[in-house]
């Protein structure tokens, strides 16, 4: 057995990426923009549904910060954010001089919770402001409760950007991740489920929309012959080289679904006779996850058998894992906006870790990584 470090999530390739940059190179295309962007944004519409409209980006950040741009967020309105999620959902908000107003998780799924989100938005409506906007998020490709948490937005008249960055391939009631809010959001940062080194998409249901998207993410152009911009613009669009990268990865990202999901029933046989730990499951049959990561809870009160310990045996080994997103109200840039929930978020950050759930696993890495755990827990 070798020694070589076991990264937390990373890709495989399918040999094509190659193929398309080269062609890129070959016709000059090595441009914001161009076939290869065109291409994958048909083949991103192909898999998520005819009434999806996807415009590709530089990154996911970059979609969240459109998304909050075409829904109107402005200085001063207020945004309602799940807490327990990665910075890239917050911070955009900021970007906007906007005010984050964090929401609590629920247990069933680690996503926002129903009931919080409904008391946080009487409550900012009784202090005088309607939020503008809801961030959900599908946490580790895990769908939140789409249908309660849609009802209150819908109730009201509240649009939910749908943080899909780490669920491309997940679906709730057989219906894509990704394509439920008012706007959509991917990553295809180099650890999510397929990568274009850097890159992101917003989804949209109207063509309308995609062509304001675009808009904006090309630095705000008037319809004039010579450069004059009435708005604010962004350099956010795809590179065409990024979106070659993202047609090589859409041949694999079924496999890539596959081999996750294999990561999750591995550290199910793993964790079957470990009392101490829970192994994140899906609800029931509406909720179908990628498994982008597999992540556990460690329920035990010897300091030995804790997180941090079996992180560090982890460690010791040369195998990567990491607490879950440490929530957003925790956040020294966050601390001073409002919160409202009990402590789900908090609780589930110091009791969970993340597992290597690279698509890249092999045989021999999760020999290593079983030996750690049943070794660590014996
Ligand atoms: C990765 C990620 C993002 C940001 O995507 P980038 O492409 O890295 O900018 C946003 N939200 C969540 C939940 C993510 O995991």
């Amino acid at each position: 057995m070798n020694n070589s470090r076991i990264y937390l999530s990373l890709g495989l390739q399918s040999g094509f990426e190659k193929e398309y940059i080269s062609k890129s190179f070959e016709d000059n295309w090595i441009t914001s923009g161009g076939p290869n962007v065109d291409n994958f944004e048909i083949e991103l519409k192909n898999y998520l549904g005819e009434n999806s409209f996807v415009t590709a980006l530089n990154s996911g950040t970059s979609a969240i910060h459109l998304a909050l741009i075409l829904l109107g967020v402005e200085k001063d309105d207020e945004v309602i954010c799940q807490t327990m999620t990665f910075s890239a959902s917050a911070n955009p908000i900021l970007y906007q001089r906007a005010i984050p107003i964090f929401v609590d998780s629920e247990i069933e799924t680690w996503n926002i919770c129903p009931e919080n989100l409904e008391i946080a938005i009487k409550d900012r409506i009784k202090k005088g402001k309607k939020p503008k906007a809801i961030i959900a998020v599908h946490l580790y490709g895990n769908p939140y409760k789409v249908d309660e948490i849609h009802a209150i937005a819908d109730r009201y008249q509240i649009p939910i950007i749908e943080d899909s960055a780490e669920a491309l391939g997940s679906t709730y009631k057989q219906k894509k991740c990704g394509t439920f809010g008012s706007l959509g959001v991917l990553s295809f940062n180099g650890n999510k489920i397929i990568t274009t080194s850097s890159g992101g998409a917003l989804i949209s249901n109207s063509k309308k929309v995609k062509e304001k998207a675009i808009f904006y993410a090309t630095q705000a152009k008037d319809n004039e012959v010579h450069y004059q911009h009435s708005e604010i613009g962004y350099n956010y669009r795809m590179s065409n080289i990024c979106a070659g990268i993202g047609l090589g990865q859409m041949k694999i990202l079924n496999q890539n679904v596959i081999k996750r999901r294999e990561n999750h029933s591995f550290y199910k046989e793993i964790f079957k006779n470990i009392k101490a730990v829970e192994l994140f499951e899906v609800l029931n049959e509406d909720y179908f996850s990628s498994y982008w990561l597999s992540t556990i809870l460690i329920n035990s009160e010897n300091p030995n058998k804790s997180r941090e310990g079996l992180r560090l045996a982890l460690e010791a080994k040369n195998i990567e894992s990491r607490p879950l997103w440490k929530p957003m109200h925790l956040q020294p840039i966050f601390k001073k906006y409002p919160y409202y929930g009990k402590n789900t978020a908090e609780i589930l950050f110091q009791k969970g870790l993340c597992l290597p759930s690279g698509s890249n696993l092999t045989t021999d890495n999760k020999d290593r990584i079983k030996e750690v755990i049943t070794t660590f827990f014996k």
